[in-house]
């Protein structure tokens, strides 16, 4: 079989993983420090953000004095080029601040415009929750990765580390089956 060129999304600068930092107060002790967050999570390339999704862990932080957990309100997108699908997470809050509907089709709009010539779906969801049932496989994919997690640490392994493994192995056997 000869090789087919085709215009791969996927490889697109603009829907590649990227990070950017934010400043955050400490409500506590009004200490303040920048962690990184991302704009954009590529699952193909970080496999370990659909379980930080998952997991809730995504987008948290420690103060660096007083160890507050705090929740970074930061909306991102997540594109998954398995899927040809890109959603933008937006606040949770945002939705029941009233307007919701009206808020969700004029960013719906501003994102189809934004990647008008993407070849992928988008969507707009209002917090973790949304997207994890919309997208991400709801409770029982919560579960799974919860039970990942557990087996993490019981293994020593850095937070994600199976999701990276389990989408490498995936990704060979594609590559198995087209070869
Ligand atoms: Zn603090």
């Amino acid at each position: 079989m000869s090789e087919t060129q085709t215009a791969d999304t996927s490889t697109a600068e603009h829907l590649q993983t990227q990070y950017t930092e934010t400043d955050l107060r400490c409500r506590k002790c009004q200490s303040i420090w920048s962690p990184p967050v991302a704009n954009v999570v590529n699952l193909d390339t970080h496999p370990q953000a659909r379980d930080a999704i998952l997991r809730q862990t995504m987008h948290k932080s420690r103060c660096p004095v007083c160890k507050t957990e705090v929740a970074i309100e930061h909306i991102f997108k997540v594109y998954d080029p398995e899927q040809k699908l890109l959603v933008q997470v937006r606040p949770k809050w945002e939705f029941n601040a009233g307007g919701g509907e009206e808020i969700y089709w004029k960013r719906l709009e501003d994102l189809i415009l934004k990647h008008a010539n993407d070849d992928i779906r988008v969507d707009i969801v209002f917090g973790f929750d949304e997207m994890i049932e919309k997208y991400l496989g709801g409770q029982a994919e919560v579960e799974a990765a919860m039970a990942r997690a557990e087996q993490e640490r019981a293994e020593h392994k850095a937070p994600g580390t199976i999701a990276i493994e389990m989408a490498a192995a995936r990704k060979q056997a594609r590559e198995n089956t087209t070869a």
